[in-house]
């Protein structure tokens, strides 16, 4: 068993300071047995090393956005050199239209951008947007698919398509709920009835064209394209949630994924982005044509501001980060990594004759405890979550760190190995074994 004294100590001190120990719920272990989170004090590459010095391979990868592995020297590069000649200005800078520039050439729906500083902001003002342009109020969006934590989208579902939101949290109060229709993803009828149902109100349609959030999972073919077309036939704005997505699988987003055909039928008139596009630091952006997005202050009527938006630290850190993704073969070697991992893990679980089902798209996959496929958050909730927490601290204890929950991906970055593959497919098995005994 691996020592984990120093973390266990620290949890505790945390829990009388810090709300819950931790700074997002997203990092306590409570889905996964409970007990002290990891303390990490250390990262470099495709490793991170805790308080008691144990060090362990990262899958998490921050959930998401260090596709290039810890302190990448290109990217800590520019962010000391941004350091140095001040981090924030409350002004214009050249480095802003140079980010904005290489987002528009690597998702051409964007005709223009706003920077603002984390996913939840992204999201929060495309539907606002939205609202101010189409002058409608409601919004539908799929079960299971997290878009950070604005009130909005925080709603869980009713229990059809007709039936609006009830609130996920408390504090939002169920006039925000009833402003919101939750139906299930790759269910082209089930949006058609939420549509017909309450057709002029719809703002938009807000989606994950590649769900990120109960596990990697592609839209089934002609889904996405049915979408667009059901929303703009009732005048209803497409939103994709590109938090997660984007830069992820090639140097683009979703919606320019060859893995998804056609593309001029499943472009959206509005793209909200983050994690990636900001190389570790606090980012997001959103964007779109110009004739919505012309909504947005100083130009139209919809506000949205910020201090620290577009801060020369964090968009140098993007524009680093964008610019190593750019290198010759990083996505195929992150796939072919990806691809030794999940035909490894699924024989070792095979082998000990454990239930697995694993998503994978190009570098980021998820493990599912079951015999059936995941397409939708249904199926993905009806997975064996106490079998989950099991190989979770089963690989923690080998020197495998995934996210805490049997919902999140792993994440490959480009700076994982064979080494590195060939020591998680030993912990795996070793972890399956145990778990069958
Ligand atoms: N949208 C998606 C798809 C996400 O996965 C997340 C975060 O995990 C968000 C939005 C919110 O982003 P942030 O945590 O940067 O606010």
């Amino acid at each position: 068993m691996m020592k984990r004294e120093n973390s266990e100590a620290l949890y505790k001190e945390a829990l009388e300071h810090i709300v819950g120990g931790v700074n997002s719920p997203s990092r306590s272990f409570k889905a996964v047995g409970g007990g002290a989170p990891v303390f990490m004090k250390r990262a470099r590459g495709a490793h991170f090393w805790d308080e008691d010095d144990n060090r362990y391979i990262d899958y998490l990868a921050a959930y998401g956005p260090i596709i290039t592995g810890h302190a990448h020297p290109h990217i800590t590069k520019a962010i000391s050199e941004a350091a140095a000649n001040g981090v924030l200005y409350g002004t214009s800078t050249a480095l802003e239209i140079k980010l904005a520039k290489m987002l528009k050439e690597a998702i051409p729906s964007l005709d223009k951008v706003r920077f603002v500083n984390s996913g939840t902001e992204a999201v929060m003002t495309t539907i606002r947007v939205a609202r101010a342009y189409t002058g409608r109020n409601k919004i539908i969006k799929f079960a299971g698919c997290y878009h950070g934590h604005s009130d909005l989208v925080l709603v869980a579902a009713g229990s059809g398509p007709s039936t609006l939101g009830i609130p996920d949290s408390a504090g939002i109060t169920t006039n925000i709920a009833s402003e919101v229709i939750t139906v299930p993803f790759n269910d082209l009828d089930a949006l058609r009835q939420a549509l017909e149902r309450w057709s002029d109100d719809v703002a938009a349609v807000m989606v994950e064209p590649i769900v990120g959030n109960f596990g990697m999972v592609m839209p089934q073919p002609g889904y996405l394209e049915g979408l667009c077309s059901m929303a703009r036939a009732n005048g209803s704005l497409v939103i994709y949630d590109e938090v997660i997505t984007a830069f992820r699988f090639h140097y683009g987003s979703a919606q320019t994924y060859a893995g998804l055909d056609n593309h001029d039928a499943i472009q959206p008139d509005l793209t909200a982005l983050g994690k990636i596009m900001g190389g570790g630091l606090p980012i997001g952006a959103y964007g779109g044509s110009k004739q919505i997005m012309e909504q947005v202050a100083p130009l139209g009527p919809a506000y949205q501001a910020g201090t620290m938006a577009g801060n020369p630290a964090s968009i140098s850190s993007g524009i680093a980060c964008l610019e190593v993704l750019q290198g010759e073969g990083v996505y195929e070697e992150m796939e072919r990594l990806a691809v030794r991992l999940t035909d490894g893990i699924q024989s070792s679980a095979d082998r000990y004759g454990v239930p697995l089902t694993i998503n994978r798209i190009r570098g980021a996959f998820s493990t599912h405890f079951c015999n059936h496929p995941i397409t939708n958050y249904a199926q993905a909730q009806d997975t064996d979550g106490e079998a989950f927490a099991s190989f979770f601290r089963h690989m923690l204890d080998r020197g495998v760190h995934l996210a805490p929950s049997k919902y999140e991906a792993w994440f490959l970055t480009t700076a994982h190995t064979d080494e590195d593959v060939d020591a998680t497919l030993e912990a795996a098995d070793d972890s399956f074994r145990a778990m069958s005994q």
